[in-house]
């Protein structure tokens, strides 16, 4: 038994974890021990991947690649494969998941089990709209081999279904063309909600939309909504990784002052939107355990992300020497 917890670190109770590393004996594996729920790498925010004091099904280690197809992009993959690996091989191949989530430290089996969307929701829909065929094994080692047309009734109930459906051993992918690893995006500030719904209803074809509100504005709404598309547009490849950040929050309810230097320019409303290329593969310069560790202090402050996209300069977004580039530069 050891403490597993989630992402949301709501609890670290004990688990019974059984590692999972050979597709063709997982029914034999889950027969020989008690009910238990497949837990991949433990990103949810909630406690779906949880099972305190139970058995829970690791499938960390089913991490292989079993086919693609390089004329039609359908990739067949084990469950514990992790988007991160999938876009590192296939960008550069011309190829990409349509549809990420904010981390790339997630399994596919997590994705499909949590049905997971990404910025581009509006446009192509969840990361279940492109699974073609799953392959799950139930605790009574029945197999069942499922798609949109096939079973589809099993397929259904396991998009989304949060592992009750049984273990995904496999599943096939439908990625699609990808100009490249680069986003043409541009952060335009707004303030007032009417001027948020402005900016979601404009007519402009923008395949990724987000936005943040800053929480801490009271009742002079204002935020930050990135707007971005794949760009055929090449750059010099990253720079090395650098080995610290730039923020240094000073706790949950301080604010440091880089943190509110980079609000005041960022935060700054009715300005021309600032453009800027980001790397589809989210090159962010944290540790996952660094970003993991950030992160609650930056929502504390209402300003989670503005740091978690690596602008073409070479610096993360928001921070003090990319704002002294972005200076010199202007
Ligand atoms: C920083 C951050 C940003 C995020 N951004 C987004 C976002 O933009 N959009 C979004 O939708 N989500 C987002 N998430 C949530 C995350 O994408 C999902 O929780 C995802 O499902 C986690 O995947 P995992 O591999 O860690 O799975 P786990 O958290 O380990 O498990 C998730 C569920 O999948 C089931 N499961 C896992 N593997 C299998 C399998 N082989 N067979 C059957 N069931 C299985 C588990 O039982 C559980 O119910 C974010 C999470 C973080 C930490």
């Amino acid at each position: 038994m050891r403490p597993v917890s989630s992402w949301g670190r709501l609890s670290a109770l004990p688990h019974d974890v059984i590692e999972l590393g050979d597709r063709d004996r997982i029914g034999a594996v889950l027969a020989t021990h008690k009910p238990g729920i497949a837990h991949g790498l433990g990103r949810s925010y909630g406690d779906e991947c949880l099972n305190p004091n139970g058995v829970l099904w690791s499938t960390a280690g089913l991490d292989r690649l079993i086919a693609f197809d390089e004329t039609t992009g359908r990739l067949a993959c084990e469950p514990g494969v992790r988007l991160l690996d999938i876009q590192r091989l296939m960008i550069p191949r011309g190829w990409s998941l349509p549809v990420v989530p904010g981390t790339q430290l997630v399994t596919v089996g997590g994705a499909i089990a949590n049905d997971v969307h990404g910025k581009n929701h509006h446009s192509a829909g969840t990361f279940g709209d492109h699974v073609t065929a799953l392959r799950l094994v139930r605790t009574d080692g029945e197999i069942i081999d499922c798609g949109p047309d096939r079973r589809p009734e099993w397929f259904a109930a396991t998009l989304g279904g949060l592992g009750l459906t049984g273990v995904i051993a496999e599943a096939e992918l439908q990625l699609r063309r990808s100009p490249g690893p680069w986003l043409d995006a541009e952060t335009v500030p707004f303030k007032g909600l009417e001027a948020f719904f402005r900016l979601s209803e404009e007519d402009t074809p923008w395949e990724h939309t987000v936005s943040w509100i800053d929480c801490t504005s009271g009742a002079n709404v204002r935020g930050l909504f990135m707007r971005a598309n794949p760009t055929t547009a090449s750059y010099p490849p990253r720079r090395a990784r650098q080995k610290t950040f730039p923020f240094t929050p000073a706790g949950l309810s301080g604010q440091s002052p880089d943190l509110a230097r980079a609000e005041r320019r960022l935060l700054r409303p009715e300005q021309a939107p600032r453009r800027a290329t980001h790397r589809a593969l989210r090159a962010v310069p944290l540790s996952a355990r660094r970003h993991r560790a950030m992160e609650p202090a930056l929502w504390s402050q209402g300003l989670l992300s503005i740091s978690m996209c690596r602008s073409s300069h070479g610096w993360p977004a928001g921070s003090r020497r990319h704002a002294r580039r972005h200076r010199a530069r202007r």
